[in-house]
């Protein structure tokens, strides 16, 4: 017997490696560059918890030779997705596009600040960067201190995408963002061996209709250390209003290195008197950002000052 009381057969070792797809009870852990199926144990059934991809795992070898084993331990979760559901994202990579769609500022703040809420490292890719000449509507996420990519899913050797890999490399990524900007195709443009659905909305939809799918992680390369991608898209709309209004001064980057001069402790860089943050607008803080803030602010709960 071992410490979950399982009796371990002679020749099974333990090893540790990360849930990448369960379907109807049946895990794949990638785990020393290879997948092993595995089945759960009825433990996690009797402690209601239902084991997620992207948990790291503890699992039984049974069987080497036809990579099986038995799933019998999963490790606290660092925090967990609902849609896709996924566990233990590291970075969600907002994307956009340079153009059709047309670039929304007032949206990618959107969902950078419900990122920053969630407390997960973000990266903005910009992507379809073969269509548009690069223009400055970037410049103000690059000097807040965003990290950026600029990406183009249908150019392969491209090298933006080899930035891209770089940035992913290491983490649990999952791709967010607006409709049509390219999401599923640079996907599909970093997977080996996947194909997804991209094209407009129409066709996505008539195939959601006929097929249930069960999100995946993929291993970037053989190598653990390059990182996971989640084969589905992220939420591609938002709720901002549940974020409490105290706390949305914190995310806007840019904003708390500069509240220290403002009059109020808790100033909300909206109607306070003596802000350091307001007299920032237009030096170390972008106006479109600013603008972007007040929006938000005005949709969240909480009496204004
Ligand atoms: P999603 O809704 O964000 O998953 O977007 P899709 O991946 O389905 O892409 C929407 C459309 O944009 C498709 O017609 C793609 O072929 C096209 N597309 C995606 N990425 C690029 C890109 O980098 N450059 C260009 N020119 N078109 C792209
Ligand atoms: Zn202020």
């Amino acid at each position: 017997m071992d410490r979950e009381g399982i009796i371990k057969t002679k020749d099974s070792r333990d090893i540790e490696g990360i849930i990448t797809k369960g379907v109807g009870g049946a895990y794949t852990i990638f785990a020393e560059g290879k997948s092993y199926i595995c089945n759960a144990r009825g433990i996690f059934r009797n402690r209601k918890t239902t084991p997620l991809v992207g948990d790291y795992a503890i699992i039984s070898v049974t069987d080497e030779d036809n990579q099986k084993g038995t799933l019998h331990t999963i490790k606290p979760r660092k925090n967990q997705l609902r849609r896709p559901p996924v566990a233990n994202i590291d970075q969600v990579i907002i994307t956009v596009a340079t153009a059709r769609p047309a670039f929304n500022a007032g949206l990618l703040d959107r969902f950078l600040v419900l990122v920053a809420h969630e407390d997960i490292d973000v990266l903005i890719c910009v992507n379809k960067s073969d269509i548009a000449k690069k223009d400055d509507s970037f410049s103000p996420y690059i000097a807040a201190g965003y990290p950026l990519v600029y990406t183009s899913a249908i150019d392969l050797h491209s090298d933006g995408l080899a930035d891209l890999r770089r940035h992913m490399a290491g983490k649990v990524n999952v791709f967010a963002g607006p409709s049509g900007v390219g999401k599923s195709s640079l996907i599909n443009a970093l997977s080996p061996k996947l194909t997804l659905a991209t094209g407009d909305l129409s066709t996505k939809l008539g195939r959601g209709k006929h097929t249930t799918r069960h999100s995946e992680i993929f291993a970037l390369s053989e190598n653990a250390a390059d990182g996971y991608c989640v084969d589905t898209p992220g939420f591609s709309s938002l709720e901002t209003e549940t974020i409490p209004r105290s706390r949305l001064p914190v995310l806007f980057r840019e904003f708390p290195p500069f509240s220290d001069g403002c009059r109020f402790v808790d100033c909300l860089h909206y109607q306070e008197r003596d802000c350091a943050v307001k007299e920032q607008v237009g030096q170390g803080i972008s106006p479109l950002r600013y603008e972007s803030y007040v929006k938000i602010l005005q949709t969240t709960n909480g009496a204004s000052r």
